[in-house]
């Protein structure tokens, strides 16, 4: 049975309550994570066969809609690396994820997934925001396309976070200070930076799952690497888990191919 969809307002435990109204005195929360939780899923290794076996064997296809999809893994194998993408498309996930604006503009420009996302227009924003951990390597260097980045110094680090603490706070006083005089949601929100939080649904089939993960991980073996943002993979990393977890097979088939999206 499928869990019961988490309210978007109040799922996450860094958001402290769900309704519209006034945040005055809130403390101000930073976090060096995301959160992405799996909420409904339709998708499974059979999805796969039964969708490609039509081509085939017309309706006697429906005998593989719950079929044991371990015997198929040659012919999920051969979808992938043929890149014959249509049967990963009959499957669907839903994760409520909880990010930072600026993985959001990333994230959205991924077309093939539907989204819901809080509004700033409609409800008070949460003063929440995204400050880097000691963990993030922060120094860039390389050519673009391919940077490379490196740990900084403890200077550096400190640098970041109070930076970046001291400005979150004083744009959310200013957003605060802004509601209090009258203004509009839809202005006083101006004032505030990409590294609050949002909240949104994403759903997403194994295809787009796919071309996801090819982009937004960086696994340096990989058909074709790539150089995502660390704070969007921190999501892709997420998705991956539970994907693999429903569809091992063609998990293990994307993976095995390079990681190409069919
Ligand atoms: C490391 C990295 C750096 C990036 N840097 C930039 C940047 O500097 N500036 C920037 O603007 N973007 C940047 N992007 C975003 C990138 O260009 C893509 O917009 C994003 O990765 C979504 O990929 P997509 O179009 O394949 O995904 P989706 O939109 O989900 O599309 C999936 C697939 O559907 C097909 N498709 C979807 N829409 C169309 C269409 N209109 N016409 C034809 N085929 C379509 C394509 O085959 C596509 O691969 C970057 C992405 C990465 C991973």
């Amino acid at each position: 049975m499928s869990p019961a969809i988490p309210d978007p307002a109040t799922h996450d435990p860094a958001i402290p309550d769900k309704d519209a109204g006034a945040v005055e005195d809130q403390p101000i929360t930073f976090r060096s994570d995301v959160t992405v939780e799996l909420v409904r899923a339709s998708a499974q290794d059979a999805d796969v066969i039964f969708a490609a076996r039509v081509s085939t064997a017309g309706e006697q296809s429906l005998a593989d809609v719950n079929a044991d999809a371990t015997a198929s893994a040659g012919l999920i194998n051969f979808l992938m690396r043929e890149r014959h993408g249509s049967p990963f498309e009959h499957t669907s996930m839903t994760f409520f994820v909880h990010a930072p604006l600026f993985v959001w503009r990333e994230h959205m420009r991924h077309r093939i997934a539907s989204y819901n996302e809080e509004s700033g227009r409609y409800r008070e924003l949460r003063p929440i925001f995204y400050v880097p951990n000691a963990d993030r390597n922060v120094i860039q260097v390389g050519k673009a396309g391919a940077y490379e980045f490196l740990p900084g110094s403890p200077e550096q680090y400190a640098l970041i976070d109070a930076s970046m603490r001291e400005s979150c706070a004083d744009a959310y006083r200013r957003y605060q200070q802004m509601l209090q005089a009258g203004i509009a949601r839809e202005v006083a929100r101006m004032v505030l930076p990409v590294s609050i939080f949002s909240g949104a649904y994403v759903t997403l089939n194994a295809r787009s799952m796919m071309n996801f993960l090819s982009l937004r991980r960086r696994v340096p073996d990989s058909h074709f690497p790539s150089y995502p943002q660390r704070e969007i993979e921190m999501v892709a990393e997420r998705y991956e888990e539970e994907w693999a977890r429903l569809m091992p097979i063609t998990h293990a088939a994307f993976v095995a191919n390079g990681r190409v999206a069919p």
